[in-house]
């Protein structure tokens, strides 16, 4: 279970997403003609953000939008959705938007406008209020480098995939990866490490030494999107509470099965009682 009294700083990325669907994805050159546009709340510190928030856990987003309309409607659902918003920063630069177009298949083709959320800044933030901060690498290299000298401690997911400074891995508390993004990491080198496998759930490495691992309960899959940054949330909130490696993990792998459930990055976010809930039928 998580404590309320835990703070929670999560930084990195806010985008809108704008997802198109069409029945091929379009060769370079073509026009094609696809479904309604949606707009939906996304960026991988957003969405661990909500998912925390959802967990009832007392969470704070440190992250940039703009200061257009895009920008308002993400700090509104970020605000409906429980999550703290006074550390958040506004800039002259539009909104980072992700646009997304998904083929029949489920094929898809992204490209990212990082907008507002190059202009990030930490230098005024005092990390010292948060018990545990997670951050992904949606964000510039520097901004992760700066928050991991100052965090308490510091959970890191390595999502996208990027080159992360040495020092900086050493300095966190779990670095967190999908098989992907763990190819470019020496796991016996970090002290904790998880691994999400997706349908076959995760494991934690200490000091490349594999010390658990869980399948998720059998689900439903509707859409993975997201499902990845609900597992993070889910990991930190149990990690901030003292929970082991293997209840942590346990809490994580149902977490992030619940969260496949429905569309979209934050359609499917699961309450600490849906994931007790789910963990007791298994
Ligand atoms: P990412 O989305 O970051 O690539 P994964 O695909 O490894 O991450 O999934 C993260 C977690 O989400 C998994 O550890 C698992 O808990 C859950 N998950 C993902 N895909 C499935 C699936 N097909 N069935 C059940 N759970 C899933």
């Amino acid at each position: 279970m998580t404590s309320p009294a835990l703070r929670l700083g999560v930084v990195g990325s806010a985008n809108v997403d704008v997802v198109v669907r069409c029945v091929a994805l379009p060769r370079p050159g073509e026009t094609i003609v696809g479904s309604d546009p949606i707009r939906l709340p996304g960026g991988k510190a957003a969405n661990q953000a909500a998912a925390l928030a959802a967990l009832g856990v007392d969470t704070t987003l440190i992250a940039c939008v703009g200061t257009d309309e895009a920008g308002d409607w993400l700090l509104g659902n970020l605000e409906q959705r429980c999550v703290r918003t006074s550390l958040m920063q506004r800039s002259e630069v539009p909104t980072g938007t992700a646009f997304i177009t998904v083929d029949e298949r489920g094929e898809n083709i992204i490209v990212v406008a990082r907008g507002a959320n190059a202009c990030l800044t930490v230098d005024d933030i005092t990390f010292d209020d948060f018990d545990v901060v997670l951050a992904q690498m949606e964000v510039d290299a520097s901004i992760v480098d700066a928050v991991a000298l100052r965090a308490r401690r510091l959970i890191l997911n390595v999502a996208p995939a990027r080159e992360v400074a040495p020092e900086t891995l050493a300095r966190c508390a779990v670095v967190i990866a999908n098989e992907h993004e763990a190819e470019r990491l020496t796991i016996a080198d970090l002290a904790h490490c998880v691994v999400t496998l997706g349908a076959k759930g995760a494991v934690h490495y200490a000091h490349g030494v594999e010390v658990a691992r869980v399948a998720p309960p059998t689900v439903t899959v509707v859409d993975t999107v997201g499902a990845g940054d609900v597992f993070c949330a889910a990991y930190a909130a149990q990690f901030a509470s003292g929970a082991s490696p293997l209840d942590a993990l346990a809490f994580a792998v149902t977490a992030g099965a619940l969260a496949t459930q429905a569309l979209g990055a934050q359609g499917a976010l699961p309450t600490t009682e849906e994931v007790v809930a789910c963990q007791s039928r298994v």
